[in-house]
């Protein structure tokens, strides 16, 4: 038997090698039949479909057959046949079968079919067993190896950036300090404050909220990078689009103006769709199926349109004019909340939408300022049923706007002096965006909670996984 090599159910079940002999493993997640034949569904993770093993029974020790129940794992030798049965080309005939680890019905949490996604979070170490979570991991992970690809072939260098940060200029959300002094007893100042010169970094440091200011100091040497990697906001939102920790890319680019940052986010998000349009159809199929039936179609459509571009003054206009009731007054100057955006998306314009030319009031201390003095180059790009999924903008080059900016928002300048000195040397127009990982997860697996579109999400009061 050993010269046999494991063969992945993905493969098998493009075979087509009838009469060969295959080994495969993997964990049962049905088994059906009578006391004269058995059929096995096996899973081992490799695609969404299960191959069926057939067992005779009289062939095949009973106490073995017993233990093999939904959940145990097992390696199975036998023949590859066409199959008589409906949805599955081939079949496995058993000839040996060897039990790795059974798993008691009595217990086995995933005995039965048709658990809530609220369940399944409760036993997230159990649930990459379900196919609804096999499914959205593949196109995680088919999305994660997209995004490298696109970058590496557009000229791009992943940069990366710290995740423990002494500078908390960023601006985009509460922090999570990192310290390794006592909680119980830290050293103290003579004012009486924790003395953080004392700490392992010698200051305070948290995990970051986000790439970008690093990022920028590569794009004013490489021209061209992206970040990716997690991002750490303690920002105590439960909301259905928002983590704790996510992951982020931030691609940041030298000599582009707001208009080539909106080229590239288009195209980018475009090409990621595609690739899972391309790669991943039998899971999109099955979430399609059983989550969201506009889905597939969702997804064509949005590669195939282009982007809304406008203003956050004609976003206003629209809004303003459009005599819908919305729970939150419509406002020039106030920040758009999600009913808005999506009314932009869905209703108005039935498109992703890409908002520009915001409120400085509203935006971080780094964007562009435009000649009217009251906007700045942001950009958000907004989705059909996520709203925002990327925030970004041109950014400021010039030293003495953006000190005074920094000035006016009473940004820590002792914290980001490294940041202005590339304004002081060989200063250059360039822009950048972040894209929330999960929020592109979210849109294209059209799951609806972000907790359901990573393996262990943290979300406050949340840490088991
Ligand atoms: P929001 O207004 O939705 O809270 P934000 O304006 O704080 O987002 P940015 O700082 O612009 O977000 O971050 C860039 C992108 O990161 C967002 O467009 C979004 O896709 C994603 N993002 C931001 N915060 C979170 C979070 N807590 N969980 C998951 N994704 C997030
Ligand atoms: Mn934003």
């Amino acid at each position: 038997m050993d010269h046999l090599r494991r063969s992945k159910v993905v493969n098998l079940l493009k075979s087509k090698e009838i009469g060969k002999e295959v080994l495969v493993k993997g964990w049962v997640r049905t088994k059906r039949g009578n006391k004269n034949i058995n059929f096995i569904a096996l899973n081992d993770g490799s695609v969404i479909h299960h191959i069926q093993v057939v067992v005779e029974v009289a062939n095949f020790d009973e106490n073995l057959l017993k233990q093999i129940t939904t959940g145990s794992s097992i390696a199975v030798t036998g023949t590859l046949v066409e199959s008589m049965g409906q949805g599955q080309s081939v079949e496995v005939q058993a000839k040996t079968i060897e039990l790795y680890g059974s798993a008691d019905p009595e217990t086995y949490p995933l005995q039965k079919k048709g658990h809530t996604l609220e369940f399944l979070r409760e036993i997230a170490h159990l649930r990459p067993r379900t196919n609804t979570f096999g499914a959205v991991l593949r196109i995680r992970h088919a999305l994660s190896y997209a995004i490298h690809k696109y970058f590496n072939d557009n000229g791009f260098y992943y940069l990366h950036s710290p995740i423990i940060t002494g500078s908390d200029a960023e601006g985009a959300g509460e922090m999570f300090r990192v310290s390794t002094l006592d909680a119980k007893n830290p050293p103290l100042t003579t004012d009486g404050e924790v003395n953080y010169d004392m700490d392992f970094f010698g200051k305070e440091t948290n995990l970051t909220v986000s790439g970008q200011l690093e990022a920028e100091l590569g794009a004013l040497a490489l021209s061209l990078v992206y970040t990716f990697g997690p991002t750490f906001r303690a920002e105590n939102s439960n909301t259905p689009r928002h983590l704790a920790e996510f992951w982020m890319i931030e691609p940041e680019m030298a000599f582009y103006d707001i208009h080539d940052n909106m080229d590239l986010a288009e195209d980018f998000l475009k090409f990621l769709i595609q690739y899972v349009l391309d790669h991943c159809m039998d899971d999109l199929e099955f979430l399609n199926k059983m989550y969201d039936n506009e889905l597939i179609k969702r997804l064509r459509h949005v590669v195939s349109d282009t982007f809304e571009r406008l203003s956050y003054t004609e976003a206003i206009e629209i809004l303003k004019a459009s005599g819908q009731k919305f729970e939150f007054p419509v406002d020039w100057g106030s920040d758009l909340q999600a009913e808005h955006e999506r009314y932009l998306v869905e209703k108005y314009f039935n498109r992703p939408v890409m908002l520009t030319d915001y409120p400085k009031e509203i935006k971080a201390f780094y964007m562009k300022q435009n000649d009217d003095g009251k906007t700045v180059r942001g950009l958000d790009v907004l989705f059909p049923r996520i709203g925002e999924i990327i925030g970004g903008s041109q950014r400021e080059e010039n030293f003495d706007q953006l000190l005074k900016r920094i000035k006016e928002l009473d940004v820590p300048e002792g914290d980001i002096w490294w940041y202005l000195d590339t304004r002081r040397f060989g200063t250059v127009p360039h822009s950048g965006f972040g894209l929330g990982f999960e929020r592109l997860i979210l849109f294209v697996t059209g799951m609806s909670n972000i907790r359901d579109v990573i393996p262990f999400p943290r979300t406050p009061k949340n840490a088991e996984f």
